[in-house]
């Protein structure tokens, strides 16, 4: 072991989206400068948004186009022979994919070109790499080949430095697989960084104790697997401040589209406690679930919050904390601050009152892992998940203001008609009033459950992307690190009208808000709702607007209605009502269905209208002590 300190230089090139740093920059910084390490982290999407022009950078990272099919012009620098001998492909993807603004001037491939290039030289020539010793690529979805045409020039100039790569695209056998296959690439960190990075950067030697690294040993590649994870309330809070110098660096455009849209990152957890879906491989990076405690997610949203003057949050996390989300929300909201938070979340977690308590917290919008409508469908996702939780999740969101952008999964390759169908007849019953879907067709990525057993999902044969095979010539595809899959099916299945779906899912809710436009009371923007009369209820149902109905539930039936705003089972319905007969209640549960008031699924029951005024916890709170003294 030598005891003279590397320096670090750590970057994130596109095409990551620019409303959000990078994580990993922040808390590698913020872990290795603690440590004594000089560090400097560079956010270069900013630029590339600045050089493309932000328009035509969303263009190129935003559906149908994606931050993956984005970065194939920087196969260029890499495969140069490749690129003379298959441009005509490479436009004519560009063509088939690229979505043009009406009225603003055409993005052509030509100008996209050109534009690489200028980004390309600018890297070389403005970021001041030379002075470090250590320079490190954070590499996500779409960021393979730009850190590689870089990291492949840097080296060409200056050997003596050391290129490392870690993030979830160059994880595990990815990793051993990118180092066999591009020798400019000089060791790989595979899963939580921060250590592997800093005894890099203390010239720990040998490479063999160094946790998590993937490395080359005369002609070999080694990979020191390890499942020592970092505790992550441990961790010093990240740094922004090269994030913020960087932004400050670009166009006026850029700092103003951040300050209005940007957010930043807290990170909350790794992994997924559920970690079973059958699509995903958001845990290769992380199989082990961990969680930060809530007064450490507090501490560092309020200290963040200070120094960069920021107000909206990401929560950065595959799920929201497993037990401890309702203490978080509560202390989120004891703040007393206007903050705004975004998080991802699992259906099947969250109360009626769990909601309206994120609400107060600042919780603006959300993306539940919906997937689907259809029970067929979520047992083949393994998503451990009813529809009666999803349409719970939306409900919700929707009566507290929460946004929610989910994603209707498509397109398996085991898909069968029910599937459609049981998702058409959901969508029927919520398209009035809940929120669209973004369709999502089905990518068999690396690691997932999918890629790993295809047979199970009538997948005769996995198959390179018509991207890649673009991108790549074909004998670095055979080294295996392809990231995303095609499929040829063992069985054709039917082709379903999935677009057709969303679409008018979509075009409903946007005639229903033109029409809102010209109504005075915010009453009148409610489409499916009931009013609580005290001992009665009315409920309104405008879902369809040539036959609209009205509802008037007497004392019993307004104490069942009620008892099912959460999802209830038909036993705990019964205990509830000890005083009414069997026959009675399902009548009553019947009559419900009947008349679409209730979904129903394996005997329980979920209420469908939206509360017309939600109240606050506090309200709850009191009406509760109201009803229980004497
Ligand atoms: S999709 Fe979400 S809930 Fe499912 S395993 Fe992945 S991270 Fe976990």
């Amino acid at each position: 072991m030598h005891n003279e300190k590397k320096t670090v230089l750590l970057v994130a090139m596109p095409f990551a989206g620019v409303t959000i740093p990078s994580i990993q920059l922040a808390v590698l910084e913020g872990y290795c400068r603690q440590r004594g390490i000089t560090i400097e982290t560079r956010h270069l999407y900013l630029k590339a948004a600045e050089i493309y022009g932000l328009q035509d950078y969303h263009s190129l990272i935003y559906p149908p186009n994606d931050s993956y099919t984005a970065q194939m012009v920087f196969s260029r620098y890499i495969f140069p022979e490749h690129w003379e001998k298959n441009q005509e492909r490479f436009w004519e993807y560009f063509q088939q994919h690229s979505s043009q603004n009406p009225g603003l001037p055409p993005f052509t491939f030509e100008e996209y070109v050109y534009r690489t290039d200028t980004l390309y030289q600018w890297i070389l020539d403005h970021v001041d790499w030379r002075s470090f010793d250590i320079i490190g690529f954070t590499l996500n979805y779409g960021q393979l080949l730009p850190s590689l045409a870089v990291a492949k020039k840097i080296k060409e100039l200056a050997p003596e430095k050391t290129i490392v790569f870690g993030g979830s695209r160059t994880v595990g056998t990815l990793g051993v697989n990118v180092l066999r296959a591009f020798d400019y690439v000089d060791c790989i960190v595979s899963g939580d960084g921060e250590e592997a990075l800093y005894l890099l950067a203390s010239n720990h030697e040998p490479y063999k104790s160094i946790s998590r690294l993937i490395y080359r040993n005369k002609e070999k590649v080694l990979w020191n697997k390890s499942d020592a994870v970092v505790d992550l309330n441990t961790l010093p809070i990240p740094s922004y401040d090269h994030f913020y110098q960087e932004l400050a660096s670009t166009s006026n455009h850029i700092q103003q589209y951040y300050q209005y849209y940007g957010r930043l990152p807290v990170e909350i957890s790794r992994g997924c406690w559920w970690n079973q879906c059958t699509f995903c491989n958001l845990n290769i990076q992380h199989p082990c679930y961990r969680e930060k405690s809530t007064s450490r997610i507090l501490q560092e949203i309020r200290w963040l919050s200070e120094r960069y003057r920021m107000m909206d949050f990401q929560l950065i996390g595959n799920t929201l904390p497993k037990t401890e989300y309702r203490s978080l929300f509560e202390k989120l909201k004891n703040l007393g601050r206007d903050f705004s938070f975004f998080v991802e979340a699992r259906a099947g977690q969250l109360t009626s009152e769990d909601y309206t308590f994120m609400k107060e917290a600042g919780f603006t919008m959300i993306q539940t892992g919906i997937e689907s409508f259809s029970q067929n469908y979520l047992r083949k996702m393994n998503k451990g998940v009813r529809v009666i939780d999803n349409i719970v999740a939306l409900k919700f969101c929707k009566e507290n203001g929460i946004k929610n952008n989910y994603n209707l999964l498509v397109r398996y390759p085991n898909e069968e008609p029910v599937d459609f169908e049981e998702t058409k007849k959901i969508a029927h019953q919520l398209k009035a009033y809940l929120d669209a879907p973004q369709l999502c067709e089905l990518r068999v990525m690396h690691g997932s459950h999918i890629q790993r057993h295809p047979k199970q999902f009538n997948i005769e044969q996995l198959q390179y992307s018509p991207i890649d095979v673009i991108m790549y010539p074909l004998d670095y595809l055979e080294k295996g690190f392809v990231f995303v899959y095609n499929f040829k099916q063992k069985n054709q299945t039917g082709d379903y009208p999935w677009e057709s779906l969303v679409e008018e899912w979509k075009k409903e809710q946007e005639t229903i808000q033109l029409e809102h436009k010209s109504q005075q009371t915010s009453i009148d923007h409610l489409i499916f709702y009931f009013v609580d009369g005290g001992n009665f209820i009315k409920i309104y149902d405008k879902r369809d607007r040539q036959n609209i109905k009205i509802f008037v539930l007497n004392e019993l039936e307004r104490k069942v209605f009620l008892s099912c705003v959460d999802i209830i089972s038909f036993k705990e319905l019964q205990r509830r009502f000890l005083d009414v007969p069997e026959f009675e209640l399902t009548a009553i549960l019947q009559s419900f269905e009947q008349n679409g008031l209730v979904y129903v699924e394996d005997d329980y029951y979920l209420c469908l209208p939206l509360r017309c005024r939600v109240k606050s916890v506090q309200e709850k709170k009191e009406e509760c002590l109201v009803n229980i003294s004497p």
